[in-house]
């Protein structure tokens, strides 16, 4: 064990993982497996025709398509969702996408209870967690339950080949976040330490070769693989500063989520270096020793966005963002003070590497 982790509990999430190139072609028989004879097959609208794509693969086993999936689940289109299943004679949803398109189909799952099959095309690893965000009236509100873990995850690296460079590379670091407060989560255990460390490595080593060759089929699998254990780290146990951070810039600022969570990563893995040295040593290790640093010039390298300036956040919002964010703090392994939390928040809009060493 790489921390003092000599007391623990480890709850591991009871989904069936499909991996592999090609294994979109096991969305029937999964289906089969769940006991389901018609399921709705969710998308955003930009993926609406993969989604048709998929419904005509599947035959009598598809009740049709729901192509209105839409960023934080916004409780509108799940009650049109939910009517659409009905009137569907549905017994089952696939959800084929990212954050937001797994988002409708756990929101679906979490007033009926029907069986859940993803397909995930992004790295952001919503698929292996039992929370859902949902949005009404402008407010964001989070639930956790048993019924909102998809049953199934099929991980198909062929249908991420085409997933825009610059939303993997923000994807694979939004991912990488999930890790890397995992390793110091208060509630840490040494699977999920062990599960973030190798997801982090994975995706450090394909997110450069997919930069370079987008479609790098081996790369893309990295990513994938990668992607799927920081996702298993965020539904096993509890975030801290960071997402906290950037569940307040995205709720508050409406800044877009990987993006945010891109810029952040490196401040935040920066902020709790010296409170968290012994977990996140195995992490530093494979930035070259400082974890923020090598965190900023790798994001820098693959041309991810570096500001939240470049994000549209305001300078004059700063204040009132390390206000929200020090108001009812997820725990941390460093206090999180005020004016700490604004000079962090300086750096991360000004786009300048992390303070080193705090
Ligand atoms: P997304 O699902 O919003 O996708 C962004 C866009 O990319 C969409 O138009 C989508 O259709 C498209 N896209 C997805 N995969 C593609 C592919 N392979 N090729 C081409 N286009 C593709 O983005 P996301 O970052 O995956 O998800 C963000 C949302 O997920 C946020 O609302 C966030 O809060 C939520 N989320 C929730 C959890 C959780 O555990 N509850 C975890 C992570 C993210």
């Amino acid at each position: 064990m790489t921390d003092h982790m000599t007391t623990f509990t480890c709850a591991l999430n009871p989904a069936r993982i499909v991996f592999g190139a090609g294994k979109r072609s096991a969305v029937a028989s999964e289906l089969d497996r769940l006991g389901v004879t018609r399921a709705l097959v969710l998308s955003t609208p930009f993926q609406k025709a993969d989604a048709e794509a998929l419904a005509a693969e599947l035959g009598a086993l598809a009740a049709g398509v729901f192509a209105h999936a839409a960023m934080h689940t916004p409780v509108e289109v799940t009650q049109t969702a939910m009517a659409a299943y009905a009137a569907a004679g549905a017994d089952g949803v696939v959800a084929l996408g990212g954050g937001s398109t797994i988002g409708l189909g756990k929101a679906i799952a979490y007033r009926n209870d029907c069986p859940q099959l993803v397909v995930a095309t992004t790295y952001a690893g919503s698929e292996v967690t039992p929370i859902l965000g949902q949005t009404e009236n402008g407010v964001k509100t989070t639930v956790r339950a048993g019924s909102i873990l998809p049953e199934t995850v099929i991980y198909d690296p062929d249908l991420t080949l085409g997933l825009p460079v610059g939303m993997s590379v923000t994807s694979g670091l939004n991912a990488m976040a999930h890790a890397v407060e995992g390793v110091y989560a208060q509630d840490r255990n040494p699977i999920a330490a062990m599960m973030a460390v190798e997801g982090v490595r994975a995706l450090r080593d394909a997110l450069p070769a997919i930069v370079r060759t987008p479609a790098d089929a081996a790369a893309r699998g990295a990513a994938l693989y990668g992607a799927w254990l920081c996702g298993t780290v965020l539904g096993s146990v509890g975030m801290a500063l960071h997402h906290k951070l950037c569940h307040t810039l995205g709720g508050s600022f409406d800044l877009p989520h990987a993006e945010t969570h891109s810029v952040m990563l490196p401040h935040t893995a920066a902020y709790n270096a010296g409170a968290a040295k012994t977990a996140l040593q195995p992490l530093a290790d494979l930035f070259g020793g400082d974890l923020g640093a090598g965190l900023w010039q790798f994001a820098k390298d693959l041309g991810a966005p570096m500001s939240l300036r470049d994000l549209g956040l305001e300078e004059t919002d700063l204040d009132r963002a390390a206000d929200l964010a020090v108001q009812n703090p997820y725990w941390n392994p460093r206090p999180v003070e005020r004016d700490a939390i604004r000079a962090l928040l300086g750096r991360a809009w000004e786009g300048v590497p992390p303070e080193s060493g705090t």
